[in-house]
């Protein structure tokens, strides 16, 4: 694996008549094909490390490096941002056109793509995100789950190669915010797409490989989903939750049941009690 991704020592102050130091000193890697989660709590500096991934930013001090290529290197700003597509919050403020397959076709446009390529674009797109039944639907009329994907499609049309969640399922209802999660999945396990998901749900945070955490601009715990869950009370600590899963599996330990306490899924936990219950 090489990295897709690399910052070293960034550090990043708002400007202003009371500056705000946003960052300090953050070092992390995101390889290529990883599923990685950034969690923490509100005004942790997610979002302003998000916008360092394309530029959207660049460092007070330190450097980041998206495809080898440094973000302070203005001359490739373009193919940074076409590297590293980012979904935002609010589906309806990335949705522009009247017509979902207008929306998707947008990005693809602007590159100067050619019309028979941009349609090509267009329906790989929806079918990757499982909207090609709405391509002529007007968005409005969709559900937040649906406009978020048809949001995922539009990037996905600038064939980039990591996609940036900012809390994209921070607005959805738990059904559109399950179909956004099986979406990202599915790109990472079958597409090989590099994910990198900000999320303040933990249940979203567990289904990737790797979890890092912030807390005041700084990374104070990154590891394994297993490693970073199986530690409740700094989490707690940090203002952050615990799967509910992984809480009750503590209880039961506590209460004498052999279950490991870095239980992660409820099937997990289900083919654990399966198996003690077999033994008795
Ligand atoms: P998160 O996404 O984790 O909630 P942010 O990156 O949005 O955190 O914010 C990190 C810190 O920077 C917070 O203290 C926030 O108030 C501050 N901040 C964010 N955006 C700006 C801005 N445009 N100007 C000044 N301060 C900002
Ligand atoms: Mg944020």
């Amino acid at each position: 694996m090489s990295a897709i991704i690399r910052m070293e020592g960034v550090s990043f102050t708002y400007d202003g008549p009371q500056p705000k130091t946003a960052l300090q000193g953050v070092s992390l890697s995101i390889e290529q094909g990883e599923f990685v989660a950034i969690v923490g709590r509100n005004g942790s500096g997610k979002s302003t490390l998000a916008k360092h991934f394309n530029a959207i930013l660049t460092p007070t001090s330190g450097e980041v490096w998206v495809d080898g290529i440094s973000t302070k290197d203005e001359a490739s700003l373009f193919a940074i941002r076409q590297t590293v597509g980012m979904v935002f919050q609010n589906p309806d403020n990335q949705i522009v056109a009247t017509v979902v397959e207008e929306d998707v076709a947008f990005g693809p446009e602007n590159l100067g793509v050619p019309p028979a390529e941009i349609r090509r674009r267009i329906d790989q797109a929806l079918a990757q995100v499982r909207m090609s039944e709405y391509a002529l639907h007007p968005p409005h009329l969709l559900s937040g789950g649906q406009k978020q994907r048809v949001a995922i499609a539009g990037v996905l049309a600038m064939q980039p190669r990591v996609l940036v969640l900012d809390e994209s399922t921070a607005m959805l209802d738990p059904v559109g915010r399950k179909e956004v999660m099986e979406t990202v999945l599915r790109l990472n396990r079958a597409k090989g797409m590099t994910v990198v998901l900000i999320t303040h749900h933990m249940d979203e945070a567990v289904q990737a490989q790797r979890v890092i955490v912030l807390d005041e601009g700084r990374v104070v715990l990154q590891g394994t989903n297993r490693e970073v869950f199986a530690q409740g009370e700094r989490l707690q600590a940090l203002g952050l939750d615990v799967p509910q899963v992984t809480s009750l599996a503590k209880s039961l330990k506590q209460a004498g049941l052999d279950v490991p306490t870095d239980i992660l899924t409820v099937e997990e936990m289900v083919s654990h009690l399966c198996r003690l219950l077999s033994k008795t």
